[in-house]
């Protein structure tokens, strides 16, 4: 196969040269600036089941999927018209509704890891209350973070590591104190040995250790068993909490998120994305007695003005209907994995340097020759260049994957066995092209 001509970008380029003018880099949150593949990012129109159609009228299946809430695929009409029928009756109350119970009790009934939730807006907000109130039930002020995962852009959390083994974290941003960063010790994941040093170092100082129990942020480091139990293990011992960050994999990988992936229980876990159904959500939850210390029961404070709004609960509730109906993950996690295999397939019958790891409706593109790629170190840097190509190309032929090879995919019910044939030709030709320059 050969390249194919870049399809037109002209109405993008253009909203672009005016986003400009209104927002840093012409944006609202900066991966979307398109900076680490081809050409100008595409405005979006229009989205409907696995497609979406951009400015210039260029129609393609969709893989990023809103970055992972669209499970049920865009504007999927159960969602579209309860949240219509709410709206009916206004938009935000700043009080309580029946709404929220509702969608409370479809995640608690369905989740065995919380029996008490709060509502966010957002998955930021979810896990930096998550940490605030582990700081608050253990009365300690250092939490632990992993190299390679990604909990939002609050200030403890935008934090990497340091140059020991174990060493208070160096901030990431600027704009973040020192002081804060001094609370937050990175650590590589899958490194047994510096777990136990930090509890050592830190002793009764440490109050949680977050993880994405999947990390999907950073590539798909899909974590050994062993090592997620010897977190489960080292917190218990410590008298720390295990904070599951399950933004991502809450609701994807299964109804009970990566906790049931591995069966281990966490302290506290932290939900976003597909609990709102395309809406801006997110949600921590614990045991009724952690939950206890949130105020207005206790005095870790945190709250909301849209936190639980109508219009969000009733996207959330739309979807989790359908997710709770059962077979719908068998059925998706099925399509998935069918799909990950058949490109596997082709890259190792051609030799090509290339790997797809998938969990659950979840997948990641990677570069390698490794079998598997459990921290953030073992992601060779050099090969993005390939992704790349692979972007120009895959965008070429009407495929869209999330502009960076760090990000990881997204299988949606609505991607039919039709779409993901037409997408498979399409990478196998990208990963052609990749391979003879
Ligand atoms: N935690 C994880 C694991 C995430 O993937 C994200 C977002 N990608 C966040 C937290 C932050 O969520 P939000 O973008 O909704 O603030």
């Amino acid at each position: 196969s050969s390249s194919k001509p870049d399809i037109s970008r002209a109405k993008s380029a253009e909203l672009y040269e005016k986003s400009k003018t209104f927002f840093p880099g012409g944006v609202n949150s900066p991966v979307r600036a398109f900076k680490s593949v081809y050409g100008t990012p595409l405005f979006i129109q229009k989205g409907d089941g696995c497609f979406i159609w951009d400015a210039d009228g260029n129609q393609f299946i969709d893989f990023c999927a809103s970055w992972g809430p669209l499970i049920l695929g865009h504007n999927n009409s159960k969602i579209r018209e309860k949240v219509i029928d709410v709206m009916q009756n206004g938009m935000s109350f700043g009080a309580p509704t029946a709404l929220e119970n509702e969608l409370a009790e479809l995640i608690i009934k369905h989740n065995k890891y919380v029996e008490k939730i709060r509502f966010t807006s957002s998955g930021t907000e979810a896990v930096m209350s998550a940490i605030r109130l582990a700081r608050g039930y253990t009365k300690r002020d250092k939490i632990i973070k992993f190299e390679g995962c990604y909990h939002g852009h609050s200030d403890s959390l935008l934090v990497k590591a340091g140059s020991g083994l174990v060493t208070f974290g160096e901030t990431s941003s600027a704009g973040v104190p020192k002081s804060f960063a001094e609370e937050t010790i990175v650590i590589a994941l899958h490194d047994k040995a510096a777990i136990t040093q930090a509890f050592q170092q830190f002793k009764d100082q440490i109050a949680a250790v977050i993880i994405e129990g999947i990390p999907a942020n950073n590539g798909l480091l899909i974590q050994d068993q062993d090592y997620i139990e010897f977190l489960r293990a080292a917190c218990t011992e410590n008298g720390a909490l295990l904070i599951f960050d399950e933004v991502i994999t809450g609701f994807r990988v299964g109804l009970e998120g990566a906790a049931a992936y591995y069966g281990i229980k966490p302290d506290i876990l932290t939900y976003g994305k597909i609990i709102g159904g395309g809406l801006p959500v997110g949600m921590y939850g614990s045991s009724a007695e952690i939950m206890g210390h949130i105020s207005p029961d206790g005095g870790v404070y945190q709250a909301g003005t849209l936190s639980g709004n109508p219009v969000a609960m009733a996207a959330g509730i739309a979807t989790l209907t359908e997710l709770t109906k059962s077979g719908f993950y068998k059925d998706l996690n099925a399509k998935t994995l069918e799909f990950a295999e058949s490109i596997q397939r082709f890259a190792t019958a051609r030799n090509y340097k290339f790997k797809v790891f998938s969990v659950g409706s979840i997948f990641w593109f990677a570069f390698t020759e490794a079998e598997k790629i459990q921290t953030a170190e073992a992601i060779d840097a050099s090969s993005m260049e390939k992704f790349k190509i692979m972007h120009r190309e895959l965008l070429n032929r009407g495929i869209y994957l999330g502009p960076s090879g760090y990000e990881v995919g997204f299988v949606s019910a609505a991607h039919t066995k039709v779409e993901l044939e037409k997408a498979k030709r399409a990478i196998f030709d990208a990963l052609d092209l990749v391979f003879k320059k």
